[in-house]
C-alpha cells in the first residue's frame, strides 16, 4: 500500500549555496498525489513544481527543479532520498525560500522526523517501475545505468586524487530498511579546493564544516572526522535514492553509478523513459511491496548521530 506522513512535519536550516534560512514543512497528502514542492514565498503566479524527473534542471553540484513560471528549488536530494528511504509515496512539501535546509549535509535529521512522526498506510497499492532490459548513460569517464533485479540495489564506484577519499566500492540492496541503516546519516563531501573555487564564485555560501566533510589530500578538515570510514561512497548511494525517486515511482532494478553524479542520473531517468521498451509499471503485491525500500522500516534503526 501507499504511505504518507502521520502529520505536518517542520524543519528550518540554511540553505547550501544561497546561505539563507529556509523553513520547510512535509505534509500529508493523498494517494496517488506523488510529491509536490510549494513555494510559500511566491506569492504571484504558479509555485508548485512536481519531484520529478522532466522538471529537473542540468545542474552539477545539486539537484533543482524548476516549472513553466520560471520558480525553482534546489537540492531537493536528500529530502527526496529520506522519502523513498522510509517509503512516503505521497507528501506536499512546503518552503519559503528557494532550497532546502541542508542540515547537517546528510538525510539522517529528515529521516529522524519522518519516522518519528509516523508513516501512515493508504487505500492504494503502489505502483512500481520494473526495468525490463540495462539502459545506461555515459560522460567522459562517468556512466550510470539501470539493469533489471528483483528489488531496487544500488552500487557505486568513486575515485578521487584526494588520499582522505581514494577509491571506495558499495554495493547494496535498498530492502529491509538498509538505506536507514547503512547511509541516511553519510554527509556530502567536497574537496577544500573546491569549496574555495565555489565561494569565489558566490555558490555554496551556506557551507561549513559542519554541514559537508571537507577534505584536503589525506586530510579531513571536518571536526570529529567521519562516521563511516566510506562516508564519501556512501553519501553518493544517498544521492543516487534521492534522485533516482524522481521517477516518480519505486525502481525495482540495479542501478550501477562509476564516477556518476546528480546531473547523469537524471540523464539516466531521460534515457530510461525515452525507451518504452525498458521498463514497465507494475501494482506491488504484498511479496513485491515489502521489497521496496521503506518496508519494514523502525525508528530504532537509525544511526545515534541522527
Ligand atoms: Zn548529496
Amino acid at each position: 500500500m501507499q504511505n504518507t506522513v502521520r502529520s505536518s512535519i517542520r524543519f528550518s536550516g540554511t540553505g547550501l549555496h544561497s546561505g539563507k534560512t529556509v523553513h520547510m514543512t512535509i505534509h500529508p497528502a493523498s494517494a496517488d498525489y506523488g510529491v509536490w514542492f510549494r513555494r510559500t514565498d511566491i506569492l504571484l503566479g504558479d509555485a508548485m513544481l512536481p519531484a520529478r524527473w522532466d522538471v529537473v534542471e542540468q545542474t552539477a553540484l545539486c539537484t533543482r527543479i524548476k516549472n513553466t513560471a520560471g520558480v525553482t528549488v534546489s537540492t531537493i536530494e536528500h529530502v527526496m532520498a529520506a522519502l523513498a528511504g522510509t517509503g512516503v509515496h505521497n507528501a506536499l512539501i512546503e518552503l519559503d525560500g528557494p532550497e532546502v535546509p541542508i542540515l547537517d549535509g546528510s538525510a539522517a535529521e529528515f529521516v529522524r522526523v519522518i519516522l518519528k512522526a509516523g508513516v501512515v498506510q493508504q487505500n492504494e497499492t503502489v505502483r512500481a517501475i520494473e526495468i525490463l532490459r540495462p539502459v545506461s548513460v555515459t560522460r567522459g569517464d562517468a556512466t550510470a545505468t539501470l539493469s533489471p533485479a528483483d528489488e531496487l540495489n544500488i552500487e557505486f564506484h568513486i575515485d578521487f586524487e584526494d588520499a582522505a577519499i581514494g577509491v571506495q566500492d558499495k554495493s547494496l540492496g535498498m530492502a529491509n530498511g538498509s538505506f536507514v541503516r547503512e547511509l541516511c546519516d553519510s554527509r556530502t563531501f567536497c574537496r577544500k579546493i573546491d569549496v574555495d573555487q565555489m565561494h569565489a564564485n558566490g555558490l555554496a555560501l551556506g557551507g561549513t564544516l559542519e554541514n559537508a566533510v571537507v577534505v584536503d589530500g589525506a586530510d579531513i578538515l571536518s571536526p570529529g572526522g567521519l562516521r563511516h570510514q566510506d562516508e564519501a561512497v556512501r553519501h553518493k548511494m544517498l544521492d543516487a535514492l534521492g534522485d533516482l525517486y524522481l521517477a516518480g515511482a519505486p525502481i525495482l532494478g540495479k542501478y550501477t553509478g562509476i564516477r556518476a553524479g546528480h546531473s547523469l542520473t537524471n540523464a539516466l531517468l531521460r534515457e530510461l523513459f525515452a525507451n518504452p521498451d525498458a521498463y514497465r509499471f507494475v501494482d506491488c503485491d504484498r511479496t513485491i511491496a515489502a521489497r521496496l525500500p521503506g518496508a519494514g522500516v523502525h525508528f530504532g534503526e537509525i544511526p545515534a548521530v541522527a
